[in-house]
């Protein structure tokens, strides 16, 4: 299934990920603090440039890799597996795909360094609905834009040094034309709002964003004016590949937790593991999580053959997080009460972190409405189901 050098990057990575991140993850999450620490550490060995090209300061790996990367990161550590989501897929990939050589040339190196990006679609009244955003940005007759709005839930906010979010270029209510920026921290009218307190990855960091007369020239503009939605949906599209990846990496870290509990802990005279319903539980957990590795390792095999992929990312994403979530639970229930209300084994936060897999860049339902808009495609244009 997978090849001889993503074997060996898988284990070099399972090793780093334990020695390094693994020990942090209790700490970080009961003390909700950001994984400052380890972005030295992530940043020497690859893993804030898995996307970039050399040129510009990357160390550039196949998307099985890259899905590989933040599964390990996320089997130990569900804040560093978004944290490595978030910046690759959303924050380097559209500046990648969408920018222009000068705009490479200035965040890439950057990125690749270990400062974070940060990527800005949602607003209080855009979620689902992403194109209902309300963010403006106006063109002055000084040739600048002047950009007023604010985003919620901007993974890594407090700490990106640029953001690269979306904003209607006309403020007439029939034009709906979106248009992507690039947006610098450090500039007038950036600010970051309140940090949510939240029920899991509590080591990652999300916050509001606010744009307040903001004024930047048109070097800030990501690609053409009124391909912002386009541009944001095919970030997610690959995006939706290492959320999946961030669901297994769970998911895995929960079912090795309680098979490993299911035969110590003995009742009845005999480990728990020796009752078939245990076994079956154990056996579900498996199969299901292997079933949604081939999904994940699939659509990024068809991402870098060049092949449409986006309703098979959507089904990676749907799958693996469900997936997780009910490993996760399910892996509670064999710990019993040592695993819900103790944080002694890791099971209890991975429940708590791996729920987000099922809403961030999209919710299950919206993911089952891109499966469900490609079907009913073929089926209107004849090809085959
Ligand atoms: C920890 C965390 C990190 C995040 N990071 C980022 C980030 O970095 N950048 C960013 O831009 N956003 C980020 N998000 C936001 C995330 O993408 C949104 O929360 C998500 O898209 C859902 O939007 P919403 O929360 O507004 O829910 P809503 O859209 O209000 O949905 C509420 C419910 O209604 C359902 N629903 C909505 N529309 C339909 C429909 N047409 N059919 C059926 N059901 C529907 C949804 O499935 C859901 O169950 C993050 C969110 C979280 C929790």
């Amino acid at each position: 299934m997978l090849e001889k050098h993503q074997i060996e990057f898988r284990e070099r990575t399972r090793s780093f990920m334990e020695q390094k991140i693994q020990p942090e993850a209790v700490t970080l999450d009961k003390e909700q603090r950001f994984l400052d620490q380890h972005i030295k550490p992530l940043t020497d060995e690859g893993f804030l440039s898995m996307l970039i090209p050399e040129e510009f300061g990357g160390r550039p790996i196949d998307t099985v890799s890259y899905s590989i990367a933040v599964e390990e990161a996320s089997r130990v550590c569900g804040s560093t597996g978004i944290t490595l989501a978030a910046h690759n897929s959303l924050g380097c990939y559209p500046i990648l795909a969408f920018g222009t050589k000068e705009q490479k040339e200035r965040y890439l190196p950057r990125a690749a360094k270990g400062e974070l990006l940060a990527f800005g679609l949602s607003e209080a009244d855009a979620g689902s609905d992403a194109g209902g955003t309300r963010t403006l940005a106006l063109k002055q007759e000084s040739g600048e834009w002047l950009i007023n709005g604010s985003k919620c839930w901007i993974t890594s906010a407090t700490k990106a040094f640029a953001t690269i979010a979306s904003a209607r270029t006309s403020d007439k209510p029939e034009e709906k034309a979106i248009t992507c920026f690039i947006l610098d921290k450090d500039a007038p009218g950036y600010s970051v709002g309140k940090k949510e307190n939240k029920l899991g990855l509590r080591g990652s960091d999300t916050a509001f964003l606010h744009f307040d007369d903001m004024k930047v020239g048109e070097e800030s503009r990501l690609g053409e004016i009124g391909d912002g939605f386009k541009q944001m949906l095919k970030t997610l599209d690959g995006g939706r590949i290492s959320i999946g990846a961030m669901a297994l990496g769970l998911g895995q870290g929960a079912y090795e937790c309680a098979a490993r509990y299911a035969s110590e802990r003995v009742q009845f005279g005999r480990p728990i593991s020796f009752n078939q319903a245990v076994q079956h539980k154990l056996a579900d957990m498996a199969t299901e999580l292997e079933a949604a590795r081939l999904l994940i390792y699939e659509s990024s095999r068809m991402k870098d053959a060049g092949k449409p992929f986006g309703h098979y990312s959507a089904m990676a994403k749907l799958y693996a997080s469900e997936v997780g979530t009910r490993v996760a639970a399910n892996a509670i229930r064999l710990l019993g009460g040592i695993g819900c209300y103790t944080g002694e084994y890791p099971a209890e936060r991975i429940w708590r972190d791996v729920k987000l897999c099922e809403i961030g860049e999209g919710t299950s339902e919206i993911q089952r409405l891109v499966i469900a808009r490609k079907i009913l495609k073929d089926v209107k244009e004849g090809q085959p189901l």
